[in-house]
């Protein structure tokens, strides 16, 4: 049978991008929604053939446990209350995927982490990227040593902010500005690119906090991260503007993505001294990367395996997005491998 997921936050994520997308599902499928507008859900139910039992209130999302047909739960909320449902989706005996950032801390990582264990549930973060045809050929030619040793990456990620009253721009439900949101893209290509683990971070920040949307949360940030094999990335994230890249540079040539993790229309390039070829890459694991990322956790539950993206990975870059705010308030670089 395909396995069921609620989506919890019918917002431009759970509901514009996500719902629709279990039409390309090959092993998961809609079953519940949880929102606090009754009437979005009920309409949302309506529209995918749920009964009015599959529409839950935030009040009443811990009745979840009496439902068979919920196997996983899917947390599309503002970061700061990803915690709070994972580890409640896990007490009521439900698998979760959880969105990026896997929350606002360290410490509410691994407490996701330990409640997910505890009830002996899988754990996975909404990394798509893992599952998106570009990244994938990305990732394959560069670990192929296509453009040779890889000495330096760059990426860059953002989108520009309006209304400064949206939480993305309140530090209680965001955690933070760009690096929370579109940072994290950066943060995480630079890792899944290069396929190691930063062992030092540099980091500052550039915000106008007169700027009205600017008063509680970073626009710009920028941070050098150190590699072990001695490849330097250059990630930024920023608030103020529409950007999307990933170059990757080797000893034997690039590889360039633009733009590197949009939902679709994504472009690659590699080669040389301007004799770069625009690739097209074969089909990634999914119809679409959405797909592909839903039908894994699925997958991963009935072969009892874990996912490629799961908990870990995430605390794994909250880790380091502690250590970026840090070196950007410290102005001093952190470094993330025990050294002093
Ligand atoms: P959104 O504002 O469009 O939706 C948020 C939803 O949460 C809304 O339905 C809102 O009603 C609900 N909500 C519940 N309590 C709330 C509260 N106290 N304040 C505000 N909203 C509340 O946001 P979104 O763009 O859908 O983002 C949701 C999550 O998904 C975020 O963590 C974001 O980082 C992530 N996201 C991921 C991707 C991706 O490509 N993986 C893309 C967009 C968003």
């Amino acid at each position: 049978r395909k396995l069921g997921y609620a989506i919890v936050g019918l917002g431009s994520y759970g509901l514009g991008v996500i719902i629709p997308e279990f039409a390309h599902c090959q092993h998961s499928k809609l079953v519940a929604v949880v929102t606090g507008d009754a009437a979005k859900g009920k309409r949302v139910a309506a529209e995918h053939g749920l009964g009015a039992n599959a529409v839950y209130s935030y009040a009443r999302f811990d009745e979840i446990r009496n439902n068979p047909e919920i196997d996983i739960v899917y947390v599309c909320l503002p970061n700061s209350m990803h915690a709070e449902y994972t580890i409640r989706a896990a007490k009521a005996g439900k698998h979760v995927m959880c969105e990026k950032p896997m929350a606002i801390s360290v410490a509410e990582c691994e407490a996701m982490i330990a409640a997910c264990r505890k009830a002996d549930r899988k754990l996975m973060i909404g990394y798509r990227c893992h599952f998106e045809p570009f990244n994938l050929e990305a990732m394959r030619l560069a670990r192929s040593g296509a453009a040779g040793k890889i000495r330096y990456v760059r990426t860059e990620h953002g989108f520009t902010q309006g209304d400064p009253s949206k939480w993305r721009l309140k530090r209680a439900l965001s955690g933070g500005g760009s690096l929370m949101d579109m940072g994290v893209y950066s943060l995480q290509a630079a890792r899944y690119m290069t396929g190691e683990e930063p062992i030092a971070v540099t980091a500052r920040e550039s915000t106008d906090r007169n700027d009205p949307r600017f008063r509680e949360v970073e626009d710009m940030i920028e941070w050098n991260l150190e590699f072990p094999s001695g490849a330097i990335a250059g990630c930024q994230s920023m608030y103020s503007a529409n950007q999307n890249h990933i170059l990757l540079m080797g000893d034997k040539g690039r590889i360039e993505l633009e733009p590197a993790t949009r939902y679709s229309g994504n472009h690659i390039w590699t080669g040389k001294d301007g004799r770069e070829r625009e690739l097209t890459p074969p089909p990634g694991p999914g119809v679409t990367q959405f797909a592909g990322q839903l039908d894994h956790l699925a997958d991963c539950i009935v072969a009892g395996r874990e996912p490629i993206v799961g908990g870990e990975e995430g605390l794994r870059d909250m880790r380091i997005v502690e250590a970026i705010y840090r070196s950007a308030r410290e102005g001093r670089t952190i470094r993330l491998d025990g050294r002093a």
